[in-house]
């Protein structure tokens, strides 16, 4: 086998230090064998060279943090044009996108004040009212999000401040990715727990962060607003080993009371940016693939792992495309989407302004899970498509990568709004063990990012978005 492999490497003329299997199993009537040695290739160069953690450096040095409309989005769509065109990107250009609101963070502060005073590490979630001066209310517990709904609107919490306490790290699907049940789970107080708490009476809404770590810092999120009619009331997320101080005092003594003081404020609207980059297909033709990551980022660390990662994992990987000897057929366009964070402003206008060419994108995917590697592929494809992803895998099965039988793919973050739209679309599920631990926090950051899993995760979207240009399926249902 290993004498085989160095054969083909020879023949190759490429480094094929990483990966074992050389896929001598394809079935060469579905991918060609000149396909298949150049799809090799592509692998091997991603998974030998460091560009996606590069461009991450180079984002989070050069920008940091950069929630839409910000100054530091605005130097992240410049940046962007740049690094395009620098990458040899064929076509580049932006989309205006509005935001209806801005928002100034400010300061978090909170403190139990009886029955055992303690200081108590909180953050604001995005786009939260302030509280106006000192806020005191007794905290009242709720297990889950459901627990809060449960409670009758009306004036049920009057002078409460809710507190879900529920863990994402309860929540145990699948022992490959044991976060994601339980994020999406967490997410449901995060985005609705202040509107849904404020219909009961509530004076503020607390969480407990949905992240999988125990540091003392808060993980912000959300973003998505409030309802008309509902009293704005702050929201705001503790960290977990403070959530837990709280449980442990709510166990011993009621009423527990708490200040909170956060000088948040919501502003005036605000202007951000699709950003676009092209690698033109040598046959003309007006189809196009794309590879999607989101731009913005939250402010308090510097956006490395969400998304930079995905950021630099899709240039780059577009970028190897193009830089081969023969451009692939189709088009293959790289979609950095604006204000995702805050309720998928980018996609929702890109569907807006693109809906009558929705027929024109071939094949989608966004990579929004850090800088894990990929474990499972998981299609979305046509019936007979299906045929041909199952030759594509074994060129990127080398990686680890299994492939799923499920074929429910919408695309992932972003472009799962065209896949639910009927986009074919490729799912990369992630190792997003670490993930969890630092997103949405001041810890993500450059340093989290480990090299050898994003050239992994490169070469997964290199070698199968490189198939899925040369070839001329038809992936559609
Ligand atoms: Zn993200």
């Amino acid at each position: 086998m290993k004498k085989l492999l160095t054969i083909l490497c020879l023949l190759l003329l490429s480094p094929c230090s990483y990966s074992e299997d050389p896929p001598l199993d394809i079935d060469y009537s579905i991918i060609s064998k000149t396909i298949t040695n150049n799809a090799v290739a592509l692998r091997e160069r991603a998974l030998s060279d460091n560009l996606s953690v590069d461009i991450v450096e180079s984002l989070t040095t050069e920008v940091g943090p950069r929630r839409m409309g910000t100054e530091g989005d605005k130097r992240a769509i410049s940046w962007a044009l740049e690094k395009f065109k620098e990458l040899g990107f064929d076509r580049v250009w932006t989309e205006e996108v509005l935001l209806d609101r801005g928002w100034v963070r400010g300061e978090a502060k909170a403190e139990i004040l009886s029955p055992y005073p303690h200081n108590i590490v909180m953050t604001a979630l995005g786009y939260s009212v302030g509280t106006n001066g000192d806020l005191v209310g007794e905290i009242v517990e709720f297990k889950t999000f459901a627990e809060l709904e449960a409670v009758p609107e009306g004036n049920n919490l009057k002078g409460k401040i809710a507190f879900v306490s529920y863990s994402m790290s309860d929540f145990k699907p699948h022992p490959s990715q044991p976060s994601m049940g339980g994020y999406s789970e967490g997410t449901k107080a995060r985005s609705r727990g202040h509107v849904t708490a404020a219909k009961r009476g509530a004076e503020a809404l607390i969480i407990r962060s949905v992240g999988t770590d125990s540091n003392r810092y808060a993980h912000t999120g959300s973003g998505y607003g409030y309802e008309e009619g509902v009293k704005k009331i702050p929201a705001a997320a503790v960290s977990a080993p403070d959530a837990i101080l709280i449980q442990n005092i709510l166990k011993r003594e009621t009423p527990v009371i708490m200040k909170m003081n956060m000088t948040s404020e919501i502003i005036g609207p605000k202007k951000g940016a699709n950003i676009i980059g092209e690698i033109t297909g040598r046959e003309p033709s007006d189809q196009y693939l794309v590879l999607g990551a989101h731009m913005d980022s939250w402010d308090e660390g510097t956006g490395a792992l969400d998304d930079g990662a995905g950021v630099g994992a899709m240039m780059a990987a577009a970028a190897f495309i193009g830089q081969m000897e023969k451009r692939p057929k189709r088009s293959l366009r790289v979609l950095l989407f604006a204000g995702e964070e805050i309720g998928f402003y980018g996609v929702n206008d890109y569907m807006k302004k693109h809906k009558g060419a929705l027929d024109k994108h071939v094949l989608g995917a966004e990579a929004d899970g850090g800088g894990g590697r990929v474990h499972t592929l998981i299609p979305g494809v046509g019936e007979t498509a299906l045929l041909v992803i199952n030759e594509m895998h074994k060129l990127i099965a080398p990686l680890g990568i299994v492939l799923s039988n499920n074929n429910n793919a919408k695309g992932g973050s972003d472009m799962s709004v065209l896949g639910e739209a009927g986009m074919p679309a490729l799912n990369f599920s992630q190792n997003s063990n670490d993930y969890f631990k630092y997103h949405h926090t001041p810890n993500d950051t450059f340093d989290k990012i480990i090299d050898e899993d994003m050239r992994y995760l490169t070469a997964a979207y290199s070698t199968i978005f490189y198939l899925a240009a040369e070839m001329p399926i038809n992936f559609r249902h």
